[in-house]
């Protein structure tokens, strides 16, 4: 058997980030994905549009939309536009199309993709992992990326990401033809959803639509939401079929490697727990983890502590704010829609978040210099 330098469980967006920044570097790469190409994956698929900068090829063949507008709205009413037509910082893609143009991108720098293949068994044995597949085959790697998202149950073997994990409960639907959403517009709704929010964003020729929460176990009657939902943007209320999806959430800083091993993406629970953005921070985790893998293949024991500690400081700190601001936002939901997002700033600060240019680690720090300074 051969052995591998690195082997990713996992082709979503942090597997095919890591593969290809692991190939390009020169090492030998093998990702197994579960599922065929193709298949879609339950994700509005909104990106911030700053993750470009991750890459040396240009993303836009796997960009369907480029948003300039946002509109929310609490209980379908009380609208608010933002205008982000000068910035443009937001993107919306389908999730199959962007994961396999990486993965070809990945494959082009020389990487293996073994799909659909599941890794059933993942064992440490002296220097190397040993993956064994649902059809028997065995693999040997000097390093192992563990990216197969929110159901896995790798991270918690190894002791890699928070020990109580957290998650959201989404309903998505993927709906064919645009209703009245206009091209180049997304819709949040808050009002309708407890302790969260709908959204309906456009992708080619559809809308992916999807209902998610962020505080506690269940959304209180996805299809109640979606009867009001789905009319409003002009479709039928049954239009579409419905995936439901627990979706793992960032929970505290936490350790995200171990010997020769990194969890990325979902299966790292770095996902924003106030507004779901999940894609940014896998593509993110994935360019990170092959940066100082590359490093810890080449020799440098300390290298995947270096990845944990950039993980806490690049991403973990503004979520730990995200957390806390979440917290009060979804329990007071309609203060924070008057006061957040009815502010006249709103506009300019909603597309600094979206294109990751803010951190909420910024917006606390506003707030709170804002009641001091009321408060004076
Ligand atoms: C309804 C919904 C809406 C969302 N909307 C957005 C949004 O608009 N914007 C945003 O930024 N984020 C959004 N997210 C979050 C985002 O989808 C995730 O954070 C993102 O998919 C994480 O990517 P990943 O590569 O870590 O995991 P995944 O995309 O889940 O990829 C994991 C891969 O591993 C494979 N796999 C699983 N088990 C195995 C195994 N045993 N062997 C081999 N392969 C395996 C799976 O088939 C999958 O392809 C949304 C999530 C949900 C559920």
């Amino acid at each position: 058997m051969s052995t591998r330098d690195v082997l990713i469980i996992g082709g979503g967006a942090a597997g095919a980030s890591a593969a290809f920044h692991l190939a390009k570097a020169g090492h030998k790469v093998t990702v197994i994905e579960k599922k065929s190409t193709n298949t879609i994956k339950a994700c509005g698929g909104g990106m911030a549009a700053s993750v470009q900068r991750l890459f040396p090829f240009d993303l836009s063949p796997a960009v369907d939309e480029v948003i300039n507008k946002v509109e929310f709205s609490w209980c379908l009413d009380d609208r608010v536009v933002a205008d982000l037509a000068e910035t443009s910082p937001f993107w919306i893609v389908r999730r199959e199309m962007l994961d396999c143009y990486l993965m070809n991108q990945a494959s082009l720098e020389g990487a293996e993709l073994l799909q659909p293949l599941s890794a059933e068994k993942i064992e440490r044995e002296k220097d190397s992992w040993q993956i064994t597949c649902s059809n028997g085959k065995q693999f040997e790697s000097r390093s192992l990326v563990i990216a197969n998202g929110s159901k896995s149950q790798w991270p918690r073997k190894f002791g890699l990401g928070p020990k109580k994990q957290k998650h959201a409960v989404t309903t998505s639907v993927r709906l064919n033809g645009k209703g009245n959403l206009k091209g180049g517009s997304a819709r949040f709704e808050f009002g309708l959803v407890h302790h969260g929010f709908a959204w309906a964003f456009p992708i080619a020729n559809g809308v992916n639509v999807g209902v998610g929460t962020f505080i506690g176990r269940e959304i209180a009657d996805s299809q109640k939401i979606l009867d009001k939902f789905l009319p409003d943007l002009g479709f039928d209320p049954n239009d579409g079929e419905r995936k439901h999806s627990n979706l793992r959430i960032w929970n505290g800083q936490n350790v995200l490697h171990g010997e020769g091993v990194v969890a990325i993406g979902d299966a790292a629970s770095l996902c924003d727990p106030f507004l779901a953005e999940g894609i940014r921070p896998a593509l993110m985790s994935g360019c990170n983890a092959a940066h100082f893998l590359n490093r810890w293949l080449k020799g440098d024991n300390n290298a995947l502590a270096s990845y944990t500690q950039c993980m806490q400081k690049d991403w973990g700190a503004s979520m730990a704010w995200g957390s806390r601001i979440a917290q009060v936002f979804y329990r007071f939901p309609k203060v924070g829609y008057q006061l957040g997002i009815k502010r006249p700033t709103a506009p300019e600060r909603i597309a600094q978040i979206l294109s990751g240019e803010m951190s909420y680690g910024d917006i606390a720090q506003r707030v709170i210099k804002r009641l001091l300074f009321q408060n004076q």
